[in-house]
């Protein structure tokens, strides 16, 4: 056998061995449940995973609900896209970035009144998909109670998946939640004085 052959034939049965054991795998998860995703750490793609989770849900005609603690200074791509969509339910904490407020008593209002929204959408059996975009901070500044928040996310139907998104995300999150990634931050452009790009950050 030349040694094409034989790179060949260990390709195609290491191959085999790697298929043999994704099969058994995927035949052992055999449970549907409503997941709870959590996406933290200080890189960027939290947000961005959790609208490309939407647009997948929207794509198999699933009812979703969004609801954004922190309404950024530009308008978002995908509040644009989802926005009027029969589908998805979208909220918006009427306030800017928390340093830009600069008023404590205010944001917890708003931050309040948003969750009520959250809330809404977590009690409805009808919803299958919920984006809470950046609701950690809402918890590290203790604009919204903890207990109420677990709570609500513990009680919400069985089959109903929840996507957090933000920073520094606590502990009691942590541990409720079925998949949490860390977006770690390796480089980004805007520490090279590159502005915002339409499409990519917003
Ligand atoms: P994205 O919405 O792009 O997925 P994200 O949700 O992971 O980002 P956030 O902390 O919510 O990140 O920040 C939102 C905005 O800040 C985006 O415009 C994003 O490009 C930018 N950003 C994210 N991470 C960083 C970083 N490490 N340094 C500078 N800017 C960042
Ligand atoms: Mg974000």
């Amino acid at each position: 056998m030349d040694h094409d052959t034989g790179r060949k034939l260990r390709h195609k049965r290491a191959m085999q061995r790697k298929k043999a054991h994704i099969d058994k795998r995927i035949a052992a998860a055999d449970v549907d449940k409503g997941l709870l995703v959590l996406l933290t750490g200080d890189g960027k793609g939290k947000s961005s995973s959790a609208f490309g989770m939407l647009a997948r849900s929207v794509g198999h005609g699933l009812r979703c609900g969004v609801v954004q603690f922190i309404k950024g200074q530009w308008e978002c791509g995908e509040q644009m896209l989802f926005n009027d969509h029969p589908l998805v339910e979208f909220h918006v904490m009427n306030t800017g970035f928390t340093w830009e407020t600069q008023d404590r008593e205010k944001d917890i209002e708003a931050a309040v009144a948003t969750w009520a929204h959250a809330v809404d959408l977590l009690r409805d059996p009808a919803v299958k998909v919920i984006v809470l975009d950046e609701l950690t901070y809402m918890l590290t500044y203790g604009y919204l109670d903890p207990t109420e928040v677990l709570d609500a996310l513990r009680e919400r139907p069985a089959d109903q998946h929840v996507i957090i998104t933000g920073r520094n995300a606590n502990q009691a999150l942590v541990e409720i939640a079925d998949t949490v990634s860390e977006v770690k931050d390796i480089k980004h452009a805007f520490n090279s004085g590159v502005r915002v790009q339409k499409g990519i950050d917003y």
